[in-house]
């Protein structure tokens, strides 16, 4: 309540947009009122000088200071005075010499004049009335010079003047109102002037409502003291020279106090209107304001870190490469990637995990002050700086990074690109940084890596797969090679995992190892995985019309297959358009994918079950969180990951804990392979143990179709004896 009264007078606080929204309205407001001004009393000193030469009236040179002439220069010398603080305030233009000199001159003359006046002062000749208009004269011309003087020492705008002026302006406006229209109902003329005034000044310039409120009372009572006096008709006589007092209408009428009154209610409304529509308007307009300024620092921060973004990076760095001053030898572009910070997020948490990207991203900020530092996605960052002693801050940088990990081993790891010729375009430039980032991925101590000729090379492949793949794909460069998986027992072929390779014309013949993760990070990999289902359907239908012997076939699928499209379907459609019985087709899925509980994954994991197909968990033991995995999802064959073996010999815990695996996979129902196995000591260790199955090169590296059958054929290899002849018996 209180608070709504208070904004309703205007006296509540208001904030600066607001201060100046008024300011400004106020300030255009006496430029229209100073108009105004000076073409009124343009035109009172025509019609003065015109009477005065019709009149012949200027026998003396001091006839100029008679009657209104100082009245009125001193008036048109405000206007011009009002408009010139007027001017500066919403134009900042301080130069008008001209209008100054003229405002200062006519001052000094009326203040000239009007100290002879007093000096001629007689009062048996003058009354007290013309002593008081001497004075205000006298003072008002001394205020213009005063003002005039600030107006040309200050060049810039200053509040507190021009509002002085504007309030002084408004004060002589309406008392010039009172004056005429008291002199005018005095002679029994009209009185509008004063409620001219009286409107010109409240209804142009906007007044915070208490304001308004003293402005308009005061010059209503003032007005109204003055008229009344009039009834002493001896007091009318003094002060106007009138005689004949049947013009004169002495005392106030009821009608007129009540017309006055309502005079001075409405105006005092319109007051309070005009103070209330102006600051809606501005507070809408400072609301505008604050959400433009908002949204656009949201479009280039980084809402996690605080830091900037990718929008605001890629523009600034545009913005300096375009520069002919920007020295573009001498710069760097860094990419940043935390190394394993996945695995502190799953250990400590989402929430723990953004306070240290927080933190990582304001060491970032704080190394490179000056420089552009971003947010690039996830654990990635991105800075564009100088060369000189980048590396030496890059390694700085790492050191406080390994200070901030608990028991999760992370590292910061930095590529960097300098940009030659015309190769500055950012994203082009933050993809190179990345890729020389990536090439040190899982290199312990390593933190730095510049882009150069052999990464280029490299580079290049890397866009040329991720461009040709569909071509690839149609044109058969992608072929299937198959390792064969043995049986612990005797030696026997029990399945086959089938594996990638990229025959390429340009490049030659491409391992996984080159392909399969750029497929991945580009989102094409669900492509790869189905052209492989495709073949491996086919190599059955064909051995199937061949009535050769067939074994199960076991497939990688990534994590990303899942999400990029519906591979359970897709395979369903597959081996039912290939009559592919699903006993002969296995999935594997690595360890890593499973990492993050995703219930897409778990869903289609037990589809596939569900239909028939048997699931593999490969790579046990690579990651972080094995155990985690096999206790929240089923599988039917655990693929002990190959680094258990190396070292095998030397190492004497990897027995022990290759025993340990074995037995748990018993215990949780599950079959038991080894990869990986290349000497007769690893693959007799592994049968005494009582691991069901064992791949790696000892028995066969991964090799074409037709290589396999001549193993087949040439007795290298033996088909289990469950798989011997199962296709012939199947089609009888
Ligand atoms: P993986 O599924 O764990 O496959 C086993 C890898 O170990 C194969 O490498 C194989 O050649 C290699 N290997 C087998 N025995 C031995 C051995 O005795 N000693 C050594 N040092 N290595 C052995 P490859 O073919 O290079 O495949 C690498 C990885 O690429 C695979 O690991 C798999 O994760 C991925 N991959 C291969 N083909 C595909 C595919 O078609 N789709 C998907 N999504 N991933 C695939
Ligand atoms: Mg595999
Ligand atoms: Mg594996």
């Amino acid at each position: 309540m209180k608070d709504t009264l208070k904004k309703w007078l205007g006296l509540d606080k208001q904030s600066d947009y607001v201060k100046n929204h008024f300011y400004r309205t106020n300030m255009r407001a006496s430029i229209y009122m100073s108009i105004v001004v000076i073409v009124l009393e343009a035109w009172m000193i025509e019609r003065m000088t015109r009477t005065i030469i019709q009149d012949k009236l200027y026998d003396s040179f001091w006839i100029l200071t008679e009657k209104y002439y100082s009245n009125y220069f001193l008036l048109i010398s405000a206007g011009v005075l009002m408009l010139l603080f007027a001017a500066r305030a919403l134009r900042g233009k301080s130069k008008a010499k001209g209008f100054v000199a003229f405002v200062i001159v006519t001052a000094a003359l009326v203040f000239a004049f009007e100290i002879d006046r007093l000096i001629k002062y007689d009062p048996k000749v003058n009354t007290v009335y013309d002593l008081q208009n001497y004075l205000i004269l006298l003072f008002s011309s001394l205020l213009l010079i005063t003002f005039s003087v600030i107006f040309l020492k200050d060049k810039e705008d200053k509040k507190w003047q021009s509002l002085t002026v504007m309030y002084l302006f408004s004060a002589v406006c309406i008392n010039f109102g009172i004056i005429i229209s008291v002199n005018s109902y005095a002679t029994g003329g009209q009185m509008l002037t004063f409620l001219t005034m009286e409107l010109f000044v409240v209804c142009l310039l906007v007044w915070r409502p208490w304001l308004g409120f003293a402005v308009l009372t005061a010059s209503y009572l003032i007005f109204y003291t003055r008229i009344s006096t009039l009834i002493d008709l001896s007091t009318v006589a003094k002060f106007t020279g009138v005689i004949d007092f049947s013009a004169v209408k002495p005392g106030l009428g009821d009608g007129i106090k009540i017309n006055g009154f309502t005079m001075w209610l409405s105006t005092l409304m319109f007051c309070i209107a005009n103070y209330n529509k102006t600051l809606t308007q501005a507070e809408k307009d400072e609301h505008l304001e604050k959400m433009n300024e908002h949204l656009s620092r949201i479009s280039i921060m980084d809402e996690l870190t605080g830091i900037h973004n990718m929008v605001y990076f890629r523009n600034e760095a545009e913005k300096i490469s375009n520069y002919v001053t920007t020295d573009k030898e001498n710069m760097v572009y860094l990419f940043f990637d935390i190394e394993n910070f996945k695995s502190y997020n799953e250990k400590y948490g989402f929430s723990e995990g953004n306070e240290l990207l927080r933190k990582i991203a304001h060491m970032i900020d704080d190394t490179f002050k000056g420089s552009l530092v971003s947010r690039f996605s996830d654990d990635h960052f991105v800075v564009l700086t100088r060369v000189d002693g980048s590396e030496d801050r890059v390694n700085e940088l790492a050191i406080k990074v390994r200070g901030l990990q608990n028991d999760v081993h992370m590292e910061l790891k930095c590529g960097a690109y300098r940009p030659t010729g015309s190769e500055f375009e950012p994203s082009l430039a933050c993809d190179r940084a990345r890729f020389a980032c990536n090439t040190i991925k899982k290199r312990y101590g390593t933190n730095y890596r510049l882009y150069n000729k052999a990464l280029e090379d490299k580079f290049h492949l890397k866009q040329y797969i991720v461009n040709n793949v569909d071509h690839a794909i149609e044109n058969g460069y992608i072929r299937v090679f198959y390792q064969p998986v043995v049986s612990t027992k005797d030696g026997s072929v029990i399945g086959l995992e089938a594996l990638a390779r990229w025959q390429d014309p340009n490049y030659g013949l491409l391992p996984p190892g080159m392909f399969i993760e750029i497929l991945e990070e580009y989102r094409q990999i669900h492509k790869l995985d189905l052209c492989m289902v495709e073949q491996v359907c086919k190599d059955y239908r064909d051995a199937y019309d061949a009535k050769q012997d067939f074994v199960p076939i076991s497939l990688n699928f990534s994590r990303l297959d899942f999400e990029l499209c519906d591979i359970v379907t897709e395979l369903e459609r597959l081996t039912g358009d290939y009559g592919v019985p699903k006993e002969y087709i296995d999935v594997e899925v690595t360890e890593s994918a499973l990492t993050d509980t995703q219930d897409l994954l778990n869903k289609a994991l037990e589809r596939l079950r569900g239909l028939g197909y048997k699931v593999w968990l490969d790579d046990f033991g690579s990651g972080y969180s094995s155990l985690n995995v096999l206790k929240d999802y089923r599988f039917d064959v655990l693929k002990i990951d190959m680094k258990f073996l190396t070292g095998f010999s030397d190492n004497e815990k990897t027995r022990p804990i290759l025993e340990n695996i074995v037995g748990l996979t018993k215990q949780l129902g599950m079959v038991s392979l080894t990869e990986g196995v290349e000497t007769r000591e690893q693959f007799e260790f592994l049968r005494s143990i009582g691991c069901d199955r064992a791949q790696g090169y000892l028995f066969s590296r991964p090799v074409p179709k037709d290589e396999l059958i001549k193993k087949f054929i040439g007795g290298v290899l033996i088909i289990n004896e469950n798989f011997r002849n199962a296709l012939l018996e199947a089609k009888d």
